[in-house]
């Protein structure tokens, strides 16, 4: 496709689609016209995937997902299709530059982080290798929350990307599927029937998420709740017009809202019922397409995968069974066992408060027939490891995590260190019964949106040095080695980086006012808001850091900007004074004539992938620092690793592998071990060794303890400081000090700037394992069982 192609396909969509003369037309319409005109060049593949996935009768891969954090899709597709200097050509001849048009999309934020990106990322690897699959999920009107500061708090207001027409989804009103609630279970001819009581119905909308090269395309289908009654005629007749529409009103408050918060399970009627709505649905959708040409049920684990991922579909263990079972006849044991051959499960977390659990009363209103099957699989998987008990069924809730260990055939982990503990932790005793069943994949993602799309610069140079292999093929950036040791390629290192980093220099200038300096270390923790990842910490030392430079303005700094970005749940009281506090400190240090040039503190608001995509390339330092054993892998920490910034962090999750890939040299490790911090919590007053062994330490929290940043309002932070110097769960001051020393290794090594952009280039060349196609390898190989529907040739 050339250029004028491309522009005549704009012009074409923008007449024709869109209703709009060239003349008239805004940078939406222009946005509309150019993915329109993208969206063509998709159809084709995407039509052929179908159909060569039909004819070579390949197994599909289902991906339940409650969560897809896709981003903005225009440039990715551009991008993916290797149209993206064409595009900007088509954009110049019509005289507007293509950033302004591709900056125009809304973010789809369906999806609260780590887990929902990597379900994006999961979708958009599977194309790219060509396996035939399906991203299964929910259309939520609302995704997350749009996040601003008052003063320092953050404000919730709502997000609304549908206000505008999403360009790249098909309506489906012929894929239907009634989905129900309640009621009761009947005996018709010995077999039990589900009646249910209320319903609804879920409705696709298909959104191809292209591979790269374009060689293929699968499908994210996301379901919306639609009523099964429009209105109600005669309440309209007779002039009641709120009650007639209030059918529709309760259906469509499934697929209305995402849920804000990623760690812990909404104790919610409705959190329970969208699990339901877009499980049941997709479950449905995969069994039509397989009976549309299979007739044997048996071959279903062959032929059908899903994978679930965390608990939130692991109702599709007792609805397969359901539909296996009650609606298709086939005896009861062979239902469970054809269920678990095509069902696996992606455990996220080991925290305790986010592993889902639903009281047994409101699973037998909602979904009685499920709560009988749970009991039968319960019952059934006694009769088969009689020895111990390990019950999805225990004290009157129904165990989502051992309701999905049970029913899945495999049950990964998503780092080496996650599934060990959780081996040890979580599912021990089911882990001892099916010592088999955990695998570990760890977590990966996608290169063409993380370094192709999101870091121009770094690409070039990147395809100049080792060609580009390595779009697709990710390990081939160990290439970049050999050319280390020419002082040319890491001065044109040194300048992508330069060049991003004047980029957001200039973009926070113009959105928060705020002017930074390109030559500080760009020091980066963008992530939600949570106390195990330890925002505090960082600003902890921030603190203290401030306090040493005020003592001593003199001494050789090395200047610093502390860049945080993150959303904190709207319930979750802690990590919202934890974002005031940031602000605070922000607003005193910015201000301090002396410290400023050394050390500034920017928090930017509203994270989201863009934001993500903007900061990580223009970033030196990598900060993750959760407490060890609590982040189940990260995904921000292999983003950064690959965008060539060294990582400051602990030996938790993929942190752990990250080093190991990039060498201990080229890592900032500090803190304890996992082991180390439950031993040291043992220590009742933990903290207050640690505090009394580190005046820095003490001081800084005195400083958060007083009004030094909450001027004429102490006590304003005082809930901070007495959790940190009180119980301190997350063992915040028994690492600082380590924090603080590891943090000066970073001040001295980056000021020798030609050491530093070694390590930082080392940190790219050896970071290609952490490609989410790498993953997909994985669960392909070790779970699903498949492969790719085309050789590397396209054949
Ligand atoms: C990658 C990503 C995450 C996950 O970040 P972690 O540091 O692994 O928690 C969350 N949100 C967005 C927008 C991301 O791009």
């Amino acid at each position: 496709m050339t250029s004028s192609d491309l522009r005549d396909s704009i012009l074409h969509h923008l007449k024709y689609s869109l209703g709009k003369d060239a003349a008239h037309a805004v940078t939406q319409d222009w946005r509309m016209a150019l993915s329109l005109a993208v969206r063509d060049r998709i159809t084709d593949p995407w039509f052929d995937a179908t159909r060569t996935a039909y004819a070579g009768q390949n197994k599909r891969v289902y991906y339940l997902s409650m969560e897809f954090l896709i981003g903005r899709l225009l440039q990715d597709a551009i991008v993916n299709l290797g149209l993206l200097e064409t595009a900007h050509e088509a954009f110049t001849d019509l005289g507007l530059p293509l950033d302004t048009v591709l900056s125009n999309e809304p973010d789809a934020a369906l999806g609260n982080g780590g887990l929902g990106r990597l379900a994006a990322c999961f979708i958009e690897s599977l194309s790219s290798l060509a396996v035939p699959a399906m991203g299964y999920g929910i259309r939520y009107e609302h995704g997350l929350f749009k996040q601003s500061f008052v003063q320092g708090r953050q404000i919730e207001a709502p997000e609304d990307w549908l206000q505008q027409t999403h360009a790249w989804e098909f309506e489906r009103p012929e894929s239907t599927y009634h989905i129900g609630f309640g009621g009761r279970v009947v005996q018709k001819d010995g077999r039990s029937v589900w009646e249910p009581e209320d319903g609804l119905i879920a409705q696709a909308y298909d959104t191809p998420v292209i591979g790269w090269k374009g060689r293929w395309a699968n499908t994210l289908r996301l379901w919306s709740a639609k009523p099964t009654q429009i209105f109600d005629l005669d309440r309209f007749n007779s002039g009641d017009y709120i009650a007639a529409s209030a059918p529709e009103t309760l259906a469509r408050t499934i697929s209305r809202v995402l849920y804000p918060d990623d760690t812990t399970p909404q104790g919610k009627e409705l959190r329970l019922k969208q699990e339901f709505f877009f499980t049941a649905a997709s479950l449905r959708d995969a069994l039509r397409r397989f009976e549309s040409e299979y007739d044997d049920l048996h071959l279903l684990p062959q032929k059908v995968a899903f994978q679930l991922n965390d608990t939130h579909p692991a109702i599709a263990g007792p609805e397969l069974v359901r539909l296996l079972h009650d609606e298709r006849g086939l005896p009861m044991d062979e239902a469970i066992a054809t269920a678990r051959g095509c069902l696996a499960y992606t455990n996220h977390t080991l925290l305790p408060e986010a592993l889902e659990r639903w009281p047994v009363e409101l699973m037998g209103r909602l979904l009685p027939r499920h709560l009988q099957i749970i009991e039968r699989i319960d019952a059934a998987h006694a009769a088969e490891k009689p020895d111990r008990r390990a019950n999805a069924l225990e004290d009157g809730e129904v165990k989502m995590g051992e309701l999905a260990f049970i029913m899945g055939h495999k049950v990964n982990g998503v780092s080496a260190l996650h599934t060990d503990l959780m081996k040890q932790t979580v599912f021990k005793e089911l882990h001892r019964l099916h010592p088999d069943r955990i695998i570990n994949q760890t977590n990966g993602v996608t290169p063409r949106r993380w370094v192709l799309g999101a870091n121009p610069r770094l690409s070039t140079l990147i395809t100049d040095a080792i060609g580009d292999g390595w779009v697709g093929d990710l390990e081939q950036l160990s290439g970049l080695e050999t050319h280390l040791d020419d002082a040319g390629f890491l001065d044109r290192f040194a300048a992508a980086k330069r060049g991003n980093k004047t980029d957001l220099v200039d973009w926070v200038q113009r959105n928060q006012g705020i002017a930074l300096d390109p030559d500080a270390m760009f020091d980066v923790q963008i992530k939600r808001i949570h106390e195990y990842k330890r925002q505090h910490l960082n600003i902890l030392e921030a603190i203290a850091l401030w306090q040493e430079i005020r003592d001593n303005p003199n001494a050789d700094w090395t200047p610093r900007v502390k860049i945080f970005g993150g959303k904190a749940a709207p319930g979750y009281v802690f990590a919202k004074e934890i974002i005031h506090l940031i602000n605070d400190v922000a607003a005193v240090l910015n201000a301090d004539p002396v410290t400023s040039k050394y050390l500034k503190v920017v928090f930017l608001p509203n994270y989201n992938v863009t934001l993500a995509e903007r900061l990580i390339p223009a970033s030196d330092l990598s900060e993750q620092i959760s407490t060890a054993g609590k982040e189940a892998s990260g995904t921000g920490n292999m983003k950064f690793a690959l965008n060539g910034a060294p990582t400051i962090g602990t030996l938790d999750g993929a942190n752990v592998e990250i080093r190991e890939h990039v060498g201990t040299d080229n890592f900032f490790l500090f803190g304890m071990t996992a082991p180390e911090v439950d031993a040291r919590r043992e220590l009742g007053d933990h903290a207050a060794q640690a505090i009394a062994a580190d005046p820095r330490l003490a001081r800084a929290l005195d400083a958060v303890r007083d009004d030094t940043f909450a001027p004429g309002d102490p006590g304003r932070h005082a809930g901070i400081a007495e959790n940190l110097s009180g119980h301190d769960y997350f063992v915040v001051c028994s690492d600082f000090t380590d924090y603080w020393r590891a943090q000066r290794e970073v001040d001295a090594a980056y000021a020798d700037q030609g050491g530093w952009m070694r390590m930082a280039a080392l940190n790219t060349a050896r970071s290609g394992w952490f490609s989410s196609d790498r993953s997909m390898r994985g669960y392909l190989a070790d779970i699903w069982r498949t492969g790719p529907a085309l050789g590397a040739d396209g054949e």
